[in-house]
């Protein structure tokens, strides 16, 4: 994804469900992401007693392998004491934070706004969430959609590629290649 990035003049926004964080390991500026559903790299106060967001990176979650339960303390709000949990959204969940994901969807619609002739490229959206689908659908521009189960995407403007992420990349980026060679 970050090779073809590159080779279109005004780059790309990451938009995804995912909560691992990946897009930014994988190199992606922090400011190019937008984390529809939250981040598991984030804590917030289960309460909530605060819309105050902090890094996870200070918890070691300790597991015993055979009961799949925490055996060491869980994490805690630094400002009331209460109990913290991940910055995800959950089914049902009233209580999840999103402060963080709205600047994030603020500076992705900053940028669709600037961007010239905008498409996308979905991978492997799943249909019982989903969100990324309806995002993909609803902006109107070119969609481009991979998927090896549910690859039709109807409309005669948009494609539909019966593959798996990684080989639908890496042709389109060939054939990027080829087209600037
Ligand atoms: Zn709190």
């Amino acid at each position: 994804m970050r090779e073809i990035a590159a080779q279109l003049p005004d780059g790309a926004f990451v938009f995804t469900s995912n909560v691992d964080g990946h897009f930014q390991k994988a190199g992606f500026a922090p400011d190019t992401v937008w984390e529809v559903h939250g981040s598991i790299h984030h804590l917030q106060c289960a309460e909530p007693c605060s819309a105050h967001l902090w890094a996870a990176d200070g918890f070691e979650p300790i597991v015993d392998p055979v009961s799949c339960r925490l055996v060491s303390p869980l994490p805690t709000c630094p400002h009331c004491g209460g109990l913290a949990r991940p910055n995800i959204l959950m089914f049902g969940d009233y209580a999840w934070q999103e402060e963080r994901a709205l600047s994030q969807q603020a500076r992705c619609e900053a940028w669709l706004t600037r961007a010239r002739k905008p498409m996308l490229i979905e991978l492997g959206a799943g249909k019982a969430v989903a969100t990324v689908r309806r995002f993909g659908e609803g902006l109107g521009y070119p969609l481009i959609r991979i998927n090896l189960r549910d690859p039709d995407v109807g409309k005669a403007k948009h494609i539909s590629v019966p593959l798996g992420a990684l080989a639908a990349l890496e042709g389109i980026e060939a054939a990027l290649s080829c087209k600037q060679a």
